[in-house]
């Protein structure tokens, strides 16, 4: 039986956004299982504790079994052969995005010749939406439901609500 095709999707996911909803969307025909994996260093703290990320993530994709979410604190492709995902899944957004993104994806294939980094080109509509333009939003206390997933949106409710 040929091996399933499993890619971790990595990333801080601070928060989710529709340019990774949109990504995750369009790379679910390619794969029969996705994980979504929010990575910590211990460096970045960043606006949403890792677990709280989480839920906003899995609230998304609640009727989505091949969509898992998890949380991982090791290299990216230490992850991937814990999970035995030999794909790893990023999104382009501009030449700078690919610049950054090439030599990420060169060591990673030095590390693990396994392992390939598949890149999808971000929707035009999306490219300009990334967390850091959606934290930004939010520390002005302004709506960002046009940024986000609906769900998402609506746990951003209830947490700004609780802090
Ligand atoms: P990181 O801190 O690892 O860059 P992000 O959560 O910012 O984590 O992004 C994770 C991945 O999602 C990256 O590959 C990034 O290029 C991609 N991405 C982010 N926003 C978009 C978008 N609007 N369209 C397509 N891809 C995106």
């Amino acid at each position: 039986m040929e091996a399933k095709r499993i890619a971790v999707f990595p990333g801080s996911f601070d928060p989710f956004t529709k340019g990774h909803a949109n990504l995750i969307d369009r790379a679910l025909p390619l794969f029969d299982r996705l994980v979504v994996g929010i990575g910590i260093n211990g460096g970045k703290r960043g606006l949403f504790p890792p677990e709280v990320r989480k839920a906003f993530i899995q609230e998304v994709y609640r009727d989505e079994p091949r969509v898992a979410v998890d949380i991982f604190a090791s290299l990216t492709v230490d992850y991937c052969r814990k999970l035995n995902a030999r794909f790893i899944l990023r999104g382009l957004r501009s030449a700078i995005d690919w610049e950054y993104e090439k030599s990420i994806a060169v060591t990673n294939r030095c590390l693990d010749s396994g392992i390939e980094t598949v890149f999808l080109a971000a929707d035009p509509a999306l490219e300009c939406v990334s967390s850091s333009m959606v934290r930004d939003i939010l520390k002005y206390r302004q709506d960002v439901s046009d940024f986000v997933p609906e769900a998402v949106a609506q746990k951003l409710r209830e947490y700004q609500l609780n802090y």
